[in-house]
C-alpha cells in the first residue's frame, strides 16, 4: 500500500477541453503564434516550413494548409509535411522522422485504412494527437531525493558509480523555479523498521532454496530470493527511508512548491518499491496514477535517485503506463554506471527521450516537439476508437 496526500487542493490546469479558438487564446504567450509568412499555398515542399502548425487557428484551417492539392483528403505525402511542420524544437529546426515512422503513424489515423486521412479521420488527430504535441500537460517526478540516500545510511556516494547525490538538488531546483509543469510530484521512500529490503532484516523472513545466496552469504547490495509463494527475488540495501526518520525526509535543499502532490512508496513491510507508480511485484498501485489521469497529464518527466534503480522503474512504468516520457539526466545520479547506461537504454528503445534540464521549458511549452514523444503517443492511439 503506498499513501498520497496532496498538500493543497488544485493545480492549476491550462486550457484544455475547451474548444479550439480558445486552446489557442489561452496559449502560453511565449509559445510563437507564427504568422503565415506568404499569402501564396503553393505546392512547393519547401514552402511548408514557413507554415508553423500553430498557424492554424482552427482544425479546418489546418487540415486545408496541409491538403495541398485541394483534394479533401490528406495522403501520407501531406501527413509528412504535418509531421515536418509538428517536429522541430525551439529555434525552428525540424526533426527527422524516418519514412517507416511516418508512414506507421498515418496508419493509425487513417482509421478506415483507404490510404487517406479524410476530414472526419482528422478530428481524432487532431485532438488526440497534435493538440497534445503542441500543449502537453506537463508533470514532473521528482524521485527520493532524501537524506539517506544523500548522506545518509544509502549514501549513493558510496556505490560503484560514486555519485553525489547532492548535485541533483540544484537543477531541480531551478526547473521548478523557471518551468511552468501543470504538477509537480515529489516521491518518499517511506519504509516501516521491518522492511524487506533492509539487509539487518534478512533473519525476519525465510529465504528461498533456489536463491544465489543463503542468508548467512547474503551481504548488503546482493540480491536474494526469499521464499513465497511466489518466491520474490530482493535486492538487499542498508536500513534506510525509515517512515518518520531524518534520513527520510526530503533534503532541506530542495525546493518543495506549493500544490505539490508527495507520494509515498515502499510502505508495505513486505514488498519493495522502485517505481512511483506501482511496488515491484505490482501489487498496489499508488494513487499516482490517478493523480495523472485526473490532470489529463500527457507528459512525464522523471528525475532524481537513484538514477538507475527508481528514477528507472519510474521512467519504465511511466512509458508502460502510456505516458510520453522524459528522464532528466542532469537531474539524476545513481548506483552503476553500466546500469545507468542500461537504464537510458530501456528509456529510448520504448520510445522515451533523455534530456538535458535545459531543454525541458521548451519542451513543456510546446516549442521543442520531440518525434519520439509524437510517435510513442500514436502508438499509443492505435488500438483506440475515433
Ligand atoms: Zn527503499
Amino acid at each position: 500500500m503506498s499513501v498520497v496526500s496532496r498538500c493543497t487542493a488544485s493545480v492549476p490546469m491550462p486550457g484544455v477541453g475547451t474548444d479550439i479558438p480558445d486552446f489557442y487564446r489561452n496559449t502560453n504567450s511565449a509559445v510563437p503564434i507564427m504568422a503565415k509568412q506568404s499569402e501564396k499555398v503553393d505546392e512547393e515542399e519547401s514552402d511548408i516550413d514557413q507554415y508553423d502548425v500553430l498557424a492554424c487557428e482552427a482544425m479546418d484551417a489546418c487540415f486545408t494548409a496541409f491538403d495541398k492539392n485541394g483534394d479533401g483528403f490528406l495522403d501520407e505525402r501531406e501527413f509528412s509535411l504535418v509531421c515536418r511542420a509538428l517536429f522541430r524544437n525551439d529555434r525552428g529546426k525540424i526533426y527527422n522522422v524516418e519514412p517507416k515512422k511516418v508512414h506507421e503513424m498515418f496508419t493509425v489515423f487513417d482509421k478506415n485504412e483507404d490510404g487517406f486521412i479524410d476530414r472526419q479521420e482528422f478530428i481524432f488527430c487532431w485532438n488526440q494527437w497534435i493538440k497534445k504535441i503542441v500543449r502537453p500537460i506537463s508533470v514532473i517526478l521528482v524521485v527520493d531525493v532524501q537524506n539517506d540516500f544523500i548522506s545518509g545510511t544509502l549514501n549513493i556516494s558510496h556505490c560503484s558509480a560514486k555519485q553525489n547525490g547532492a548535485e541533483v538538488i540544484e537543477p531541480i531546483n531551478k526547473l521548478l523555479d523557471t518551468v511552468d509543469f501543470d504538477a509537480v510530484v515529489y516521491s518518499l521512500d517511506w519504509h516501516p523498521s521491518d522492511h524487506v529490503s533492509f539487509i539487518d532484516n534478512i533473519h525476519l523472513r525465510k529465504v528461498d532454496s533456489s536463491s544465489p545466496k543463503s542468508s548467512e552469504e547474503a551481504k548488503v547490495y546482493d540480491t536474494v530470493i526469499f521464499e513465497g509463494p511466489p518466491p520474490m527475488k530482493q535486492r538487499l540495501w542498508p536500513r534506510h527511508c525509515v517512515q518518520e526518520s531524518w534520513g527520510a525526509e526530503l533534503h532541506k535543499n530542495l525546493k518543495v512548491v506549493d500544490n505539490a502532490i508527495k507520494v509515498y512508496k515502499g510502505t508495505n513491510p513486505d514488498v519493495d518499491s522502485y517505481s512511483v507508480f506501482w511496488d515491484n511485484k505490482k501489487l498496489s498501485d499508488t494513487t499516482l496514477c490517478s493523480e495523472l489521469k485526473q490532470r489529463n497529464a500527457t507528459d512525464i518527466y522523471v528525475c532524481g535517485l537513484a538514477y538507475d534503480v527508481c528514477v528507472g522503474a519510474t521512467a519504465a512504468d511511466s512509458l508502460a503506463s502510456g505516458y510520453r516520457t522524459i528522464l532528466i539526466d542532469d537531474c539524476s545520479r545513481g548506483v552503476d554506471l553500466e546500469d545507468i547506461e542500461q537504464t537510458k537504454k530501456n528509456v529510448t528503445s520504448h520510445n522515451g527521450v533523455i534530456v538535458d534540464s535545459s531543454q525541458v521549458k521548451a519542451m513543456v511549452e510546446g516549442r521543442d516537439r520531440r518525434p519520439e514523444l509524437g510517435y510513442k503517443l500514436a502508438v499509443e492511439l492505435k488500438n483506440v476508437k475515433a
